[in-house]
């Protein structure tokens, strides 16, 4: 099989923006191409019914005037689909076209399916040495001449150009072979249709398997969850686990987050909210932490308290499952750096000085039978309340947890070139906070979160990101009283 045995449409849309559940399509233009030659040309507005935002008017030259006498999707779409049927949909960013395509569809009741060829993808198939594979670095490139850039027939020719061209700069068979590669029919696990992987898009967010009957599977999130959720289900693999999947799944859905960040945020949210089972279950909420605080002589004594104080600036130390665990890490911290346990106020440390353990709870009938020795008696207590103090603080400081290193809010944005977003979250005292889409918002939203709440997947995440210095460059406090972030 070459080139000249294959049926492409080549197109391309405009829209009146990147969403594909808010936006309409603006324009279509293609062309077919059977047997390697040209078999149509086609173009035309399309009536979005509602606004084309200025900026998106502006940066494309389709204007409200220019479509409202213009045929509503609705009208073509019957034609549009019989131009569309048997043939392989080549785009760029081809993902994009054709969920938009789809969507468009299926408002005027209308079912569409086909191949897709992604010329981004093959581009960097046919060209790997090159870095940038956008639109406009391949008409400078390869010298592709182009009439109507940012028009849709414009644009849709220009990839028919582009693949011509790859067959005589290169060898045609490779071209038809990377193709092949790239329009791979999708191996689809039994209780899945062909339609539930269509959509899919190859952006970063959350996906989410569930069962046939309804019931959360696993969550998981990834840079691109097209990519991502082929691989978990791919047959073949051997792994038990993707095996198990590929049995269970009845249905998967996705969300999209912008960036890798904002998908790791909404994983842990809905881990918490459905605890699916193939995840691994999430930090036990109860996790406590500890705190010096001082006694009536004026001595530091440790005191446990709930993780969630970590966001309120005094400094804590450690974090624990539960109190067996605090006594081996805090064990630990004090037998590397020895000093008299005596008066640190924790039942159950072993005097690292003296070998004693400590018992507090000295009126304990239990301890007495047991013949544990209360530690005020063997272990010689120390007057010097100053001395202890700086021992105990400095025994813990290897368990101390990071102070919030921003003055107030930090904003950490991510964006996606295609389609062009951004998202910026919103953090304050180790806290989430939301996200706005508009750095202008946020100001506003800062107002209204008032009410975040201590959660330790977020504590963690953020504290792996500002351990290392490039993903901690990427926060930039936000100074509340005066300029934007
Ligand atoms: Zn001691």
């Amino acid at each position: 099989m070459g080139l000249s045995d294959r049926r492409f449409v080549f197109l391309d849309i405009e829209s009146t923006g990147g969403s594909i559940a808010e936006d309409r399509i603006t324009e279509i233009g293609l062309l077919t191409v059977d047997d390697g030659e040209v078999t149509r040309e086609w173009s035309s507005l399309i009536n979005p019914q509602r606004n084309i935002p200025s900026f998106i008017a502006g940066y494309i030259g389709i204007t409200d005037e220019m479509v409202a006498d213009a045929p509503k999707f609705g009208d073509i779409a019957e034609s549009l689909q019989e131009m569309l049927k048997g043939r392989i949909l080549v785009a760029h960013n081809a993902r994009f076209d054709y969920s938009f395509l789809r969507h468009e569809f299926r408002l005027v009741d209308r079912f569409y399916h086909s191949e897709v060829l992604c010329t981004v993808k093959l581009s960097r198939r046919l060209f790997p040495h090159f870095k940038k594979h956008n639109l406009d670095t391949l008409i400078a490139r390869h010298k592709l001449p182009c009439e109507a850039r940012h028009r849709a027939f414009g644009d849709a020719k220009v990839l028919w150009d582009f693949i011509q061209l790859a067959a005589t700069e290169q060898d045609e068979l490779q071209v038809d072979k990377e193709i092949s590669g790239l329009v791979q029919p999708l191996d689809v696990p039994p209780g899945l249709s062909v339609d539930a992987f269509d959509d899919l898009p190859e952006t970063a967010g959350v996906y989410l398997f569930w069962d046939q009957q309804d019931a959360a599977l696993l969550v998981g999130k990834a840079k691109n969850i097209r990519a991502k959720v082929l691989a978990q289900l791919a047959a073949g693999s051997g792994n038990r686990r993707v095996t198990e999947l590929r049995e269970a799944v009845g249905k998967v859905e996705w969300l999209e987050t912008v960036g890798i960040v904002g998908a790791e945020l909404e994983e842990g949210r809905l881990v918490d909210e459905l605890r699916p089972p193939m995840n691994s279950s999430p930090a036990v909420s109860n996790t406590e932490t500890s705190q010096l605080v001082t006694d009536d002589q004026g001595r530091l004594q440790i005191q446990f308290v709930p993780a969630e104080h970590i966001a309120e600036q005094q400094p804590c130390y450690g974090l624990f499952r539960n109190r067996d665990d605090a006594r081996k890490s805090i064990q630990a911290a004090v037998n590397k750096q020895p000093f008299c346990t005596v008066n640190s106020g924790f039942d159950g440390l072993v005097c690292p000085v003296h070998g004693t353990e400590q018992r507090l709870d000295k009126d304990s009938e239990l301890q007495t039978d047991a013949g544990i020795e209360t530690s005020s008696e063997i272990c010689p207590s120390s007057d010097d309340i100053e001395l202890s103090n700086t021992q105990l603080e400095m025994a813990l400081i290897r368990l101390k947890q990071p102070d919030w290193p921003f003055a107030g809010p930090a904003a950490l944005t991510e964006q996606q070139s295609w389609p062009e977003r951004k998202r910026v979250h919103l953090f304050d005292c180790w806290q989430y906070l939301g996200f706005v889409e508009q750095p202008e918002a946020v100001f506003e939203k800062l107002e209204q979160a008032s009410s975040a709440e201590f959660d330790l997947g977020i504590y963690r995440l953020l504290k792996r990101l500002l351990e290392v210095p490039k993903t901690a460059a990427g926060f930039i406090p936000v100074n509340v009283q005066g300029e934007q972030p």
